[in-house]
């Protein structure tokens, strides 16, 4: 049996790795879930899934849910402080990291540093720390199984690459150390990320001047939060995804290629030097990468639809539109200078986006708020966690 800690238990990923648990026939058991304000859903899920202990925001949340499961043995803890216990519990081998934006670093790290397993869909947790999170992870030993379907999809065409890479050192390419593809899969040429081009796929700049929350919220394909489904319409999500790829298979942001394909049902394809690509399709649905980073390396069954090529007419394809979009090309930008960049990036995205939600800035100014912080923070360094969480703070505060 698999014991599985939770980060964002309340969010999409993370109601649906609940579901993905409870469906495993007793495989997988969930020992400690963590959400934030959703106090009533958390009350819930410790009912229907008894983990030992839950997390809520803050005291004044954790106290609300206390007196509701008054009745359970449940252990009720807050803040960042509960995060971590969440994200360091003895009993788990691993950790879904499922919160949605940069809060979801420092639970991250804690859990890696507690040599825990990470099944990740926190991208922004390699976006801003790429580098430290997978030095960590490789120091630990532990496993990095992306949740993100692009990357779960890259993960599996990989599967059974590295064997045959000539530099293979089978000191450190045991089963627990499966990241850094480009390091031992040296047959990979480059990566084809697939983006379904979100709702505003094949509009103008024009016609996006004066697009609702609401249409933006619209995804022609996936149910997701707020955050990310903003990110989608932007592109900004598959920026991120650029960098998270680069990141986890050691490869350059040059070697990834981002092809527009609306059907979302290729979910991303490896291309190797002799010139095959290897594709990973299924219907688009997230249960399918959660449960393959919880069951990895085996593959067990799922009722997930099948993909019916008799009905199943055609899949286009399509380069993205970056001059529009343009914050696939910002996120590229920042992917490439490196450093301090993609933190800033980051960080003025979440805060852009938050105002774009909340009715304050029009849908295209989200990409000048972006554009504008990292000018001016262009010359910024970071050294360690410490100051990417400082620069995140500073970022925020200034970004208008
Ligand atoms: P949701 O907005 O649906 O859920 C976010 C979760 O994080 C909730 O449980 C929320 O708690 C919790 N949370 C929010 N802020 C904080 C905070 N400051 N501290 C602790 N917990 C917090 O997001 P998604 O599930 O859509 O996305 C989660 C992550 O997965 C994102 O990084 C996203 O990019 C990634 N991802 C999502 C996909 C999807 O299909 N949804 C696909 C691929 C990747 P509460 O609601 O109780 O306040």
């Amino acid at each position: 049996m698999k014991k599985i800690s939770i980060l964002g238990s309340t969010g999409s990923i993370g109601t649906q790795g609940l579901e993905v648990a409870a469906e495993s026939g007793g495989a997988i058991e969930v020992v400690a879930i963590a959400g934030n304000r959703n106090v009533e859903l958390l009350e819930q899920q410790i009912r229907k899934y008894r983990p030992k202990i839950a997390c809520a925001a803050d005291e004044e949340a954790a106290k609300r849910l206390a007196t509701a499961v008054a009745d359970t043995s449940a252990k009720i803890v807050a803040g960042k402080d509960g995060l971590i216990e969440v994200a360091t519990v003895s009993e788990c081998d691993m950790v879904l990291s499922a919160i949605v934006g940069f809060a979801g670093l420092e639970p991250t790290v804690a859990a890696i540093r507690a040599g825990k397993n990470i099944a990740l869909a926190n991208k922004e947790t390699l976006v801003a720390a790429g580098d430290i999170v997978m030095n960590l992870a490789r120091e630990r030993k532990i496993d990095i199984i992306p949740v993100d379907s692009e990357h779960s999809a890259i993960f599996q065409c990989l599967n059974g690459e590295k064997s045959i890479a000539p530099q293979v050192d089978h000191n450190k390419t045991d089963d627990s150390y499966v990241n850094n593809a480009k390091n031992y899969v040296n047959s990979l040429e480059k990566i084809l990320l697939t983006a379904s081009g979100g709702p505003f796929f094949g509009k103008t700049r024009g016609e996006l001047e004066n697009v609702t929350v609401e249409q933006a919220l619209r995804h022609p394909s996936w149910s997701m939060g707020a955050k990310i489904t903003i990110d989608s319409a932007t592109l900004m999500n598959k920026g991120l995804e650029v960098i998270e790829a680069a990141v986890l298979f050691g490869v350059d942001i040059d070697d990834i290629e981002v092809v527009v394909h609306r059907e979302s049902i290729i979910h991303s394809m490896a291309q190797f030097v002799d010139g095959s690509i290897i594709a990973q399709m299924s219907r688009p649905s997230m249960k399918h990468p959660i449960q393959y980073a919880f069951t990895y390396p085996r593959r067990e069954f799922s009722p997930m639809e099948r993909v019916d090529f008799k009905t199943l007419k055609t899949l286009t394809f399509a380069p993205p539109d970056e001059e529009t979009f343009r914050c696939l090309a910002l996120a590229k930008e920042a992917g490439k200078v490196g450093g301090a960049l993609p933190v800033v990036m980051n960080a003025a995205n979440e805060v852009a986006v938050e105002k774009f939600l909340q009715g304050e800035i029009a849908f295209l100014r989200i990409a000048d708020i972006i554009e504008e912080t990292m000018n001016k923070y262009s010359n910024v360094s970071c050294n360690g966690l410490e100051d990417i969480i400082k620069l995140d703070m500073e970022v925020r505060k200034t970004t208008l």
